[in-house]
């Protein structure tokens, strides 16, 4: 799933590339993707793009004459722009814009493409002036970066742990499963702390890691994300998806739980006192 420093790179490039380009057509093959009617995706043709944002992991789009088009990419989507045009047959293809080709470019394509079996990637086209009232984009907690909030503390103020208040978009916007346990083992905290357990110095560690780890991602992205926009990240992790690697720090082996569908890692040494964490999926097993 694209989390914040995925949707910031692909905005800046996004941006860079199509800021005055103008719409020549605008088509949304997917049948489940597009979720307003009023205007109609035809409202695009011969605007120009005048900016390519976010808003938490949302895409925000917005054109000339007040007219914008918010994007979420769910768990499998990716907006990119092509030199060519999609094939009829491209079934990744959800919405298509194309850009009308000027003294720079030729004709080139931005296509929002989900990969796998469901459909869940959606856009609404809005009055640019409506994104922010969205209900998912009005009940956005402070953005994680570029600065992630001052009163951590405050806001993570409740018994849920820490891997589930930080991917909670209404406490905190942009943080997602890969980047919490990166985020949650650089600042040597166990994914399972209680929010209201945290102390003034670990609260401090926490705002500290959030910076430093999106940062990082954000300055590895600016050096190798190119367009198109890959259709997969190179995500620099440590220990996302490291279960049974050494950990870099340490060297201990970093243990992992699995959930229905994602999976939690931690490094045992350093984050939970030595303790190894009950793998659920394990215990399901053996029931
Ligand atoms: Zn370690």
């Amino acid at each position: 799933m694209p989390e914040l420093p995925e949707v910031e790179i692909t905005a800046r490039r996004l941006d860079a590339a199509l800021r005055g380009a103008v719409v020549e057509s605008a088509q949304a093959p997917g049948i489940n993707a597009l979720k307003t009617f009023d205007p109609p995706l035809s409202a695009l043709e011969g605007r120009a793009i005048t900016a390519v944002g976010r808003r938490g992991k949302q895409f925000v789009v917005e054109f000339d004459d007040g007219l914008a088009l918010l994007i979420h990419l769910m768990s499998a989507g990716r907006l990119q722009l092509y030199d060519k045009r999609a094939g009829p047959r491209d079934r990744t293809s959800r919405l298509l814009l194309r850009i009308a080709e000027d003294a720079d470019h030729g004709p080139r394509e931005l296509r929002l493409r989900e990969f796998g079996t469901k459909q869940a990637a959606w856009v609404k086209l809005l009055p640019a002036d409506r994104v922010d009232e969205e209900e998912l984009i009005a009940t956005l907690g402070p953005e994680a970066w570029p600065q992630p909030p001052d009163d951590l503390k405050a806001l993570l103020k409740a018994p849920r742990p820490l891997h589930t208040l930080l991917r909670d978009q209404r406490v905190i916007a942009g943080i997602g499963r890969s980047w919490v346990d990166e985020i949650l083992w650089t600042a040597h905290l166990s994914p399972f702390k209680r929010g209201n357990d945290l102390t003034d110095e670990e609260a401090l560690a926490l705002r500290e890691a959030i910076a430093t780890v999106l940062d990082g991602a954000l300055e590895h992205y600016e050096r190798v994300v190119k367009l198109p926009i890959p259709d997969k990240l190179p995500l620099p992790l440590q220990v996302h998806r490291k279960a049974g690697e050494p950990c870099p720090r340490c060297g201990e082996t970093i243990e992992a739980v699995h959930y229905e569908d994602y999976v939690m890692c931690y490094c045992p040494a350093e984050q939970t006192g030595g303790k190894v964490l009950k793998d659920r999926r394990l215990s399901r097993l053996l029931k």
